[in-house]
């Protein structure tokens, strides 16, 4: 696996593989790598003659009070994983590379950015945008694959993509969870023991959900349950847990439509904020 920092070279690299006819398959990632980052790159490696991932802790992503400084950094760890699953490039850019001295551009994806986290993290979407289509133009895959657990970034993603005449297929990998239900996250490390016994919470009532609204439960009814649920277990704030459009990510609140919508949920444990989401 070739580790590397400069566009130059990864332009040359990219450029010689589809000289040869390969096709290219991106991962972009902030490090702190688990299984739910692999299996995306298992999906790109069995779809793809060639497998790039990114490691690269976004600043603009992040709002000031928030957890830029802290996010988990474990360079070497990652490089090991991602060359025991048979990724063959890992592209690692100084920010000087990703914000070039006086830049100022920005791409925001208005709408599909302000629903559900949008009112919580408004900066936050603006800048997984810029990043993204920064770290499309620079490796030019054919397919880019994102997880399912950051449902709204795959619609933003899938959105910008549309919008801004990508050619790059962008393809969603399923959530990676632990044994008892907790989606994988690198900020899971952020948890106490305590904490971490009660995080699962959030999966679990999502799943009731799910069930009691197939047994006719009115959604807004079997919504505010799974909310409460998710307080009384000791989460701090509920953001919100919604069922929406997966599509549009509108929020349906009457009768549920007759194709899968998606519940999804945002919640505090601690000075840990967590999200989730299944299909219903
Ligand atoms: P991050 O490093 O958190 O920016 O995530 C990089 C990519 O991994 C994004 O496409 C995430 O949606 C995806 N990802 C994060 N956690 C999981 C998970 N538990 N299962 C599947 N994909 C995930």
């Amino acid at each position: 696996m070739q580790v590397v920092r400069t566009l130059e070279e990864l332009r040359s690299i990219v450029r010689g593989w589809k000289r040869e006819g390969l096709s290219v398959g991106f991962v972009p990632t902030m490090g702190a790598l688990h299984a739910g980052h692999l299996s995306l790159v298992d999906l790109s490696t069995a779809q793809c003659d060639r497998t790039i991932a990114s490691i690269f802790v976004n600043p603009t992503q992040f709002a000031p009070h928030e957890d830029l400084d802290s996010y988990p950094r474990q360079e070497q760890q990652d490089h090991d994983l991602l060359r025991g699953r048979g990724c063959d490039l890992v592209f690692c850019p100084e920010v000087s590379v990703m914000y070039p001295e006086g830049e100022e551009t920005r791409v925001s994806v208005p709408q599909m950015g302000a629903k559900l986290e949008g009112p919580f993290r408004p900066h936050f979407f603006g800048g997984v945008a810029t990043v993204v289509a920064k770290l499309f133009n620079q490796v030019e895959p054919d397919k880019a694959f994102f997880g399912e657990k950051d449902y709204q970034q795959v619609q933003v993603i899938k959105r910008m993509v549309i919008d801004l005449c990508f050619g790059i297929e962008i393809v969603p990998g399923p959530t990676a969870r632990a044994g008892d239900g907790l989606a994988l996250s690198s900020r899971n490390a952020y948890l106490s023991a305590v904490q971490r016994a009660i995080a699962p919470v959030l999966f679990a009532s999502l799943h009731r959900c799910a069930i009691r609204m197939r047994n006719g439960t009115p959604p807004e009814i079997a919504l505010a349950e799974a909310k409460a649920a998710i307080s009384k277990a000791g989460f701090e704030n509920v953001e919100y847990v919604d069922a929406v459009d997966p599509g549009t990510l509108d929020q349906i609140t009457d009768t549920l439509p007759d194709y899968p919508c998606r519940l999804i949920a945002a919640a505090w444990l601690g000075k840990t904020r967590l999200i989730d989401n299944i299909a219903l």
